[in-house]
């Protein structure tokens, strides 16, 4: 059975290999996916060393009870793949990977049966992407500092709080003034 101790061939001396760890994925799967990737991202096909950080990635799905991985792709693919798996939202700069991103979900490394294509995709479906117009408004408290002249009349000082204070800041000074001291 495959270990912490017998999958440790691309890890440095004393330490299991990530692609194990992380994924559970054997060494001699690991060299199989190396030998797929050939040295390039399997998504843009940007060799490894022009990629924009050098280095390329293990990609996985993972979503209701399934888990697979994809293939080993550079950093903006990565965040392509995200969009496809609807984390986020497509933009300008990833909407034109939009098929290639679907073909290399399609190519899993990890083969996954039809059925569990389908779930993914039914998993997929169900995701509402995160979108900065559908967030919810919260009243931010103003930053400059608020000065209140006490040595006037009250009923100034309450409209000027009032007026700087959101509600849940009137209602926490409200409760702080009703305490008995
Ligand atoms: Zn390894
Ligand atoms: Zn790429």
């Amino acid at each position: 059975m495959p270990n912490r101790r017998t999958e440790t061939r691309h890890a440095t001396p004393g330490n299991t290999c990530n692609h194990f760890q992380k994924y559970g994925m054997t060494c001699d799967d690991f060299d199989r996916l190396l030998a797929r990737a050939a040295g390039r991202c399997e998504l843009c096909e940007t060799p490894e060393g022009e990629t924009p950080r050098g280095a390329l990635v293990i990609d996985h799905f993972q979503g209701d009870g399934l888990f697979f991985v994809r293939g080993l792709i550079c950093d903006r693919c990565n965040s392509v793949m995200s969009r496809h798996d609807r984390s986020a939202a497509w933009g300008p700069a990833s909407l034109p990977w939009a098929d290639k991103a679907r073909a290399y979900h399609l190519a899993a490394f990890e083969q996954p049966t039809p059925e569990e294509f389908e779930q993914a995709d039914r998993y997929i479906a169900s995701r509402r992407t995160y979108n900065v117009k559908d967030r919810h408004y919260i009243p931010v408290a103003p930053r400059a500092a608020l000065v209140v002249r006490l040595d006037r009349s009250m009923t100034e000082a309450a409209r000027k709080l009032r007026r700087h204070l959101t509600d849940r800041q009137r209602a926490r000074l409200i409760e702080l003034l009703s305490r008995p001291l």
